[in-house]
């Protein structure tokens, strides 16, 4: 037997216990005649006593950290208890020990507070995973996946697994291929997403499918992406959105229990992409807090049907804000008093290359009613508070006002707004709001090949009432500079996103499921007969056989866990993750391979 009882186990009740434990050595100290060690396992750390005996033996075996050992003692309450561990009481007595194995010094130290580098953590990462603060990350991912197994098995969900080797299903990303050596100069894809099979499997009237499944796409990596990286993945048939939205929001409220033990029991909210993009500037917001937009200035895109209010500022010969595509401002609340200082700095930050924006004009709204701005050379009192009305600001709140290009400002606007809310402490890592966001438009368009692309995918339906314009016109942009007049523009998708403080961590549709429209659908994007044969000919075939109406979403896993861990980083959830230029540098990989294997897949490299 190699322990009687785990590291983490042994309390005061066990007091004078034989006892055998095996693990790792964390510390070890030694005072006078007698030594004390640190033993860590996965459950915790207890302390162990080498008395004056033992520790002649000790003087002769030395021990470093990381040695494995196994012990065996008697547990002995301590006298300097530690209430900060849970074994604090007690220490074992050793009067055997042996070492298992030795340990090479590890490079970095292996506690909560380590003393290593991103770079060394992750070349030893087998160490690394041995830290409390990882182990954590881990033990969650779990609980997330157990929780999610258990409701879904509840409401009759079936976890079937779909093939890693398949050909190219595209979905926005570029694919990895795999080279078949049967079939020379042939290659498989790894699939982007289980998508196109869980919809056969819904053809196969497996209504209700699920499956925490790994996804490939070969991206540019951008901060805190991973090239392969986990989903939910989910899909049911005879649904309509409103039974998709209940039963997904339950499960995001059931792991809030499970692992968190928050009762969320508020209705989820709900908001159109445009109303997104309107009042908060990007499509998945952040609604723990308000600070609203405050649209004056648009551009006439489409896509925003609502009015903005030029008057607000027009007519004044401030050429910032006259020549400006979009002008769009933020009230922060309670921040009239800030001083030059502290809107230099803020305008420092807009500027920053990362947001790009070439100022920042401020509005104080002054507790005495009063109001003073950086322009005030343009704008009287009387027009900077109209500004602030319309803008909801109250007396001591500071008005932000982002003025340029729109896709740039928008985007501005809404990473300030996001800077200001965590500054003003209204991004609280333990608290969690959901958001569904809702009725993307279907299609976007493609400036350099003059052509529409998916939003979502190629499998979205559009909304019923979209159906006939979609059916009833030509894809063709005969003018790309009015291609915001082209029907297509205006089609919404029956698509939905579930946002989770300003992260998106799911999405999915309702899909087509007639073989007409999904032809007119690849048609749309730009696919002929033949294409739309060779790629989906699968699918195309299988609709023919009673498809039934189906839905469904996927969750990002890693992100959903380290949103609920409180973390920023999906690395830290992920047991052995790949670094920002994908590699692995534990394994160095991607690596060469040798001459032989290219001669069986009978491909000669040729680098470009
Ligand atoms: N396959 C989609 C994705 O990976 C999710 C879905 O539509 O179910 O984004």
């Amino acid at each position: 037997m190699y322990r009687s009882h785990t590291c983490g186990e042994l309390r005061i009740e066990n007091v004078q216990e034989s006892v055998i434990l095996a693990g790792w050595v964390q510390t070890i100290r030694k005072f006078g005649s007698i030594t004390f060690i640190d033993l860590r396992d996965r459950y915790g750390v207890t302390q162990l006593l080498f008395g004056e005996e033992l520790n002649k033996q000790l003087d002769e075996n030395s021990l470093g950290r990381e040695y494995v050992l196994q012990i065996k003692g008697i547990v002995t309450e301590r006298s300097n208890k530690n209430k900060n561990i849970a074994t604090g009481d007690i220490e074992i007595t050793v009067n055997e020990f042996t070492i298992l194995n030795k340990s090479a010094i590890p490079p970095f130290t292996i506690s909560d507070e380590t003393d290593g580098g991103d770079d060394v953590r992750m070349k030893y990462r087998y160490l690394d995973l041995r830290r409390n603060a990882v182990k954590k990350n881990l033990e969650l991912r779990y609980a997330v996946s157990r929780s999610t197994r258990n409701y879904l098995h509840e409401n009759n969900f079936m976890d079937i697994e779909t093939p890693f080797l398949i050909k190219s299903t595209p979905e926005g990303a570029r694919d990895f291929v795999v080279p078949s050596r049967m079939n020379p100069g042939q290659f498989y894809a790894l699939p982007q997403s289980p998508q196109t099979f869980k919809q056969l499997l819904m053809v196969s009237g497996y209504d209700r499918y699920y499956q925490i499944v790994k996804c490939f796409r070969d991206e540019d990596l951008r901060a805190d992406r991973q090239p392969e990286f986990t989903q939910i993945d989910c899909e049911m048939s005879f649904v309509e959105q409103e039974d998709i939205l209940n039963m997904f929001e339950g499960l995001v409220k059931r792991i809030f229990k499970d692992v968190k033990n928050i009762d969320y029991t508020d209705t989820v909210e709900r908001m159109t992409w445009e109303d997104a993009m309107w009042n908060f500037g990007n499509d998945k917001p952040d609604i723990r807090f308000g600070m609203q937009l405050l649209n004056i200035k648009k551009p006439s895109s489409v896509y925003i049907t609502k009015n903005d209010q030029p008057e607000l500022v027009s007519g004044a010969d401030f050429k910032v804000f006259d020549e400006a595509e979009t002008i769009i401002g933020i009230a922060v609340p309670g921040c009239c008093e800030y001083s030059r200082k502290q809107t230099d700095e803020i305008t420092e930050w807009v500027k920053r290359p990362q947001i790009g924006m070439k100022g920042l004009v401020f509005i104080k709204c002054n507790l005495d009613g009063t109001f003073k701005s950086s322009v005030d050379k343009f704008y009287s009192e009387e027009k900077l508070k109209a500004i602030a009305t319309a803008a909801n600001a109250k007396a001591g709140d500071l008005i932000l006002i982002l003025a340029g290009a729109e896709e740039r400002t928008r985007k501005a606007s809404s990473e300030l707004r996001l800077e200001m809310g965590k500054r003003l402490g209204y991004r609280k890592e333990d608290e969690f709001k959901l958001l569904w966001v809702m009725d993307f438009p279907l299609f976007e368009y493609a400036e350099e090949e003059n052509r529409w692309v998916a939003r979502h995918h190629p499998f979205t339906s559009p909304k019923p009432s979209d159906i006939d314009t979609m059916i009833n016109n030509s894809p063709v942009i005969t003018d790309a500079s009015k291609y915001l007049e082209h029907p297509y523009a205006n089609i919404k998708a029956n698509a939905y996103d579930m946002v989770l403080n300003g992260n998106e961590i799911g999405g999915g549709s309702i899909r087509i499921f007639q073989r007409p429209l999904q032809e007119k659908m690849f048609e749309a994007l730009g696919m002929d007969e033949a294409e739309q044969q060779h790629k989906f000919g699968f699918l195309l075939g299988a609709f023919e056989y009673g498809a039934p109406p189906h839905g469904g979403l996927a969750f990002g896993f890693d992100r959903l866990c380290a949103i609920i861990g409180g973390s920023e980083s999906i690395r830290d959830f992920i047991a052995f993750p790949k670094n920002n230029s994908g590699r692995d540098v534990m394994l160095d990989a991607p690596s060469t391979i040798d001459a032989k294997q290219f001669d069986e897949l009978q491909i000669k490299l040729d680098l470009k």
